[in-house]
């Protein structure tokens, strides 16, 4: 079976605008239904001819501080289980955030690869933003802005370096 990406970090990060930059064939949507919050999107993606599963996590983004916490927390946990490789997002406009510090905390628990995505990072000028998110302790951390594209090159590399 193709190794699996999946993309994790607090709402609002981008988590999806990267998925869906990066999303080939949808193979799987699980709908929202009443009091059931979508959980995941699955698509099959590509680079560089090495193709692979990519997860999209999220949904919940209103809601009590405490329950979105939840929320972030029970989805990373789905990420570790099912991932090979877990992308974790952050925004390089808001610098480190406590629900960073708390996906990373879980992260760590886990021995599998971890890639820091920084996002939002749409000008050159804003680049020196993601040398704080080095000290949430992983070894790759990538500027990159999903709404332009730069960066994604150098973020997939490292990711199906994993594979
Ligand atoms: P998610 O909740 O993590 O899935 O985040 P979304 O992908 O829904 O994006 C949240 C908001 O951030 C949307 O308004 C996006 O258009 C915006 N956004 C995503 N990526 C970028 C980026 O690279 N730069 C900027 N300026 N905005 C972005
Ligand atoms: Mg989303």
């Amino acid at each position: 079976s193709l190794p699996v990406v999946a993309i994790v970090g607090r709402p609002n990060v981008g988590k999806s605008t990267i998925f869906n930059r990066l999303a080939g064939e949808r193979i799987a949507i699980v709908e929202d239904q009443p009091g059931i919050t979508r959980d995941r999107i699955y698509s099959r993606s590509e680079w560089n001819g090495q193709e692979f599963h990519l997860i999209d996590t999220g949904g919940l983004e209103f809601g009590e501080k405490d329950e979105i916490l939840q929320h972030i927390k029970n989805q990373v946990e789905l990420a570790i289980e099912e991932a090979d490789v877990i992308l974790f997002v952050t925004n390089g406009r808001d610098g480190v955030t406590s629900a960073d510090e708390e996906v990373a905390q879980m992260l760590h628990r886990t021995q599998k690869p971890v890639v820091v995505a920084v996002n939002k990072v749409d000008d050159r000028k804003y680049e020196d933003a993601m040398y704080d998110f080095y000290r949430l302790g992983f070894e790759h951390v990538i500027a990159i802005s999903a709404l332009h594209g730069t960066g994604t090159g150098d973020m997939l590399d490292c990711l199906v370096s994993y594979f």
